[in-house]
C-alpha cells in the first residue's frame, strides 16, 4: 500500500508533486516538449519573461502535479508559453496585461 507522503518526496526515484518537468529527473519528455514549444510560431507565444513568471505561479499553486495542472490536465510547460492560454484558476498574473493584477475578461 502507497504512503499518502509518497510524492511529496523529491528524493531520486520518487516522483516531485511541485516540480515542473523540467526540474524532474529523466528528462527525455520534457526535452521533447521543448523542442516542440521552440519550433511553435513565435507569434504564438508569449516572451520569455512572462512564460518564467506564469511557471512561477505555477511552481507556487498547489494545483500543479507532476509538471500538470489538476485542473486543466495540461503539462504547465506548454499551457503557459501560449499567448491564448489562460490559467484555469483565473490567475491575473498569468495576463501580460494584467501586471496590476486586474480582472481577467
Ligand atoms: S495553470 Fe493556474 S491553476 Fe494550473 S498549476 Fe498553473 S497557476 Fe495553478
Amino acid at each position: 500500500m502507497m504512503n499518502k507522503d509518497f510524492f511529496a518526496d523529491a528524493s531520486p526515484g520518487r516522483v516531485c508533486r511541485k516540480c515542473l518537468l523540467r526540474d524532474m529527473p529523466g528528462q527525455a519528455y520534457f526535452e521533447s516538449l521543448e523542442n516542440y514549444i521552440e519550433r511553435l510560431d513565435s507569434d504564438l507565444k508569449v516572451a520569455p519573461d512572462v512564460y518564467e513568471r506564469r511557471l512561477g505561479l505555477c511552481r507556487d499553486c498547489d494545483n500543479l502535479m507532476e509538471g500538470m495542472c489538476r485542473i486543466c490536465g495540461c503539462f504547465v510547460e506548454l499551457r503557459a508559453v501560449m499567448k491564448k492560454n489562460g490559467c484555469p484558476k483565473v490567475h491575473p498574473e498569468w495576463y501580460p496585461e494584467n501586471e496590476s493584477g486586474g480582472q481577467v475578461p
